[in-house]
């Protein structure tokens, strides 16, 4: 298979997926983790033949369920979410007008959007709007069958999506075309090279368990087809024809004394993985990356 990102045909096998029970049955191949050469890509080969309708039904059962049940993280987010209008507004090189979340969720980017003097519009294959969200513009389904007309949205924001996607150059492309000239894409995505993979991996060779770990999830929460690095993503984006992109990670050494109740196993669980975290920070190999660019 050839590199969707950059084209190379040269990629070397790291692993093999893990694979979830419940969908085995409709999985027809021997799939396999390459790394692309040339790019740093990371894919599953052969390409994945799960249906739409599979896919839905797996983001539909449960995918949000602990997402926000702590109000530490809950405050976080919401600190994020200023932090990147802010930043989005501070590009911006375009009238301020449609703001696009594709994968919005539960809708709360969408809501700070709103608060920003945006005009909201949410895409996403599957229907997670929060009640207090249920009233903004939304669309259930992909960003083709959306069919927004040429240079609509002066701003669009993709927040872990494009390691979903069997496309992902066909994706931006669309977001190119539905995106205003000066307008602002901002796109995160897992680091697959972060610090904390590379923990995971030492881990798994050293209980000799080495074949099974890959650095993407496909058949697993949270189902990545797609596996990127600061490279990848770096020339996903400027092949797509964006201008001015940076890249930046985030993520890591979250503060385990906020992160829940003292002495409980989610306390224990971020106490003994704070380390990591931290690391990840001192070698700029966080968790998340986030790249912002303008057409
Ligand atoms: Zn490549």
């Amino acid at each position: 298979m050839i590199c969707k990102i950059c084209g190379s045909d040269e990629n070397k096998f790291i692993g093999r997926p893990r694979i979830n029970n419940s969908i085995q049955h409709l999985l027809n191949h021997d799939y396999k983790i390459q790394e692309c050469a040339n790019c740093n890509f990371y894919f599953i080969e052969p390409e994945i033949d799960l249906t739409q309708q599979a896919w839905q039904h797996l983001y539909e059962d449960n995918y949000f369920a602990d997402s926000l049940n702590n109000a530490w993280l809950r405050k976080l987010r919401e600190k994020e979410r200023k932090q990147r209008l802010k930043l989005i507004e501070g590009k911006l090189k375009c009238e301020k007008a449609k703001f696009l979340d594709m994968g919005c969720g539960e809708g709360d980017v969408l809501k700070e959007a709103i608060a920003h003097g945006f005009e909201a519009y949410g895409v996403d294959i599957a229907h997670n709007l929060s009640q207090e969200n249920s009233g903004i513009n939304f669309f259930k389904g992909n960003i083709f069958e959306a069919k927004f007309p040429d240079a609509f949205f002066s701003v669009i924001y993709m927040d872990s999506v494009l390691e979903h996607v069997l496309n992902p150059m066909e994706t931006l492309a669309e977001l190119r075309r539905i995106l205003k000239p000066g307008g602002v894409l901002l796109v995160i995505v897992p680091n697959e090279d972060s610090f904390e993979n590379s923990f995971i991996h030492l881990a798994y060779s050293l209980s000799f368990r080495n074949e099974k770990y890959g650095k993407i999830k496909p058949f697993v929460t949270p189902y990545h087809v797609n596996g990127f690095n600061a490279v990848s993503l770096k020339t996903a984006i400027d092949k797509s024809m964006f201008h001015e992109t940076e890249i930046k990670g985030f993520g890591g050494s979250y503060t385990f004394w906020k992160a829940s109740k003292f002495g409980s196993k989610q306390y224990m669980q971020a106490l003994l993985t704070y380390p990591v975290g931290l690391l990840s920070v001192i070698f700029k190999k966080q968790i998340q990356l986030m790249a912002v660019a303008i057409k």
